[in-house]
């Protein structure tokens, strides 16, 4: 596939475009923001990884404009920001996805080849993600079960995600803490089973079916 990666932390972009070339795609880069958008611009691409902050336009107008001209490439956003609202403004001018920084390489590809899965089924892109009447909405920031609305803190909310978007997989308490927490230094496995706890009494109190299980010894998983 032919990836436009636009992002100007020269390290990244070169692990990015090394690790993009292993998985046999072609990829083109640009280091600011109005290269970025001319080339992106152009609707060639199979998949545009984009950064947010970028010298000249950034991530966000690019995507605008993108849309605003018709370019329907899959968008992966990149945020350095845990800020939400830098996601849910990406997602709201048309980027499919995002990834905070620091993010595991593994887990942009996962991103990666999930999007240009859906590309190619040609499925309509659901900023929502859904396990059992579990569902979690990454536009408003928002979690139901069962057509009422859950109150999450942005730790607890980070966890389910992460949660969600590996569902029926066991995560170890060093990949949850790796992702949610990252450079926290309290960030302790029983961190780990003190939000599980708090998420459970939340998401899973009062409903019939347990989505979120232990699995003894190893971590935790959700599951329908
Ligand atoms: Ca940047």
């Amino acid at each position: 596939m032919h990836i436009l990666v636009v992002e100007d932390e020269k390290r990244l972009a070169m692990l990015l475009r090394r690790v993009l070339l292993e998985e046999r795609h072609t990829v083109d880069m640009a280091n600011d923001g109005n290269k970025g958008y001319e080339l992106a611009a152009s609707g060639t691409y199979d998949l545009v990884i984009l950064d947010i902050m970028l010298p000249g336009m950034d991530g966000i107008a690019i995507c605008r404009e993108m849309r605003d001209d018709g370019v329907e490439t899959p968008v992966l956003m990149l945020t350095a920001r845990s800020a939400i609202e830098d996601r849910v403004a990406g997602l709201n001018v048309g980027a499919d996805d995002y990834l905070v920084k620091p993010f595991a390489m593994e887990e942009l590809l996962a991103r990666v080849n999930a999007l240009l899965r859906r590309r190619d089924r040609g499925l309509e892109v659901s900023p929502e993600l859904h396990v059992g009447d579990l569902a979690l909405d990454l536009v408003r920031h928002e979690v139901r079960r069962g057509g009422r609305i859950i109150e999450l803190t942005a730790k607890e909310f980070a966890l389910l995600e992460f949660l969600m978007r590996h569902p029926g997989q066991v995560l170890t308490r060093t990949q949850i803490t790796d992702h949610v927490w990252r450079y926290d230094l309290e960030s302790l496995s029983n961190v780990v089973d003190t939000y599980i706890h708090y998420l459970r009494d939340k998401v899973d109190r009062g409903f019939p079916r347990r989505l979120i299980r232990t699995v003894r010894g190893v971590g935790y998983k959700i599951e329908a």
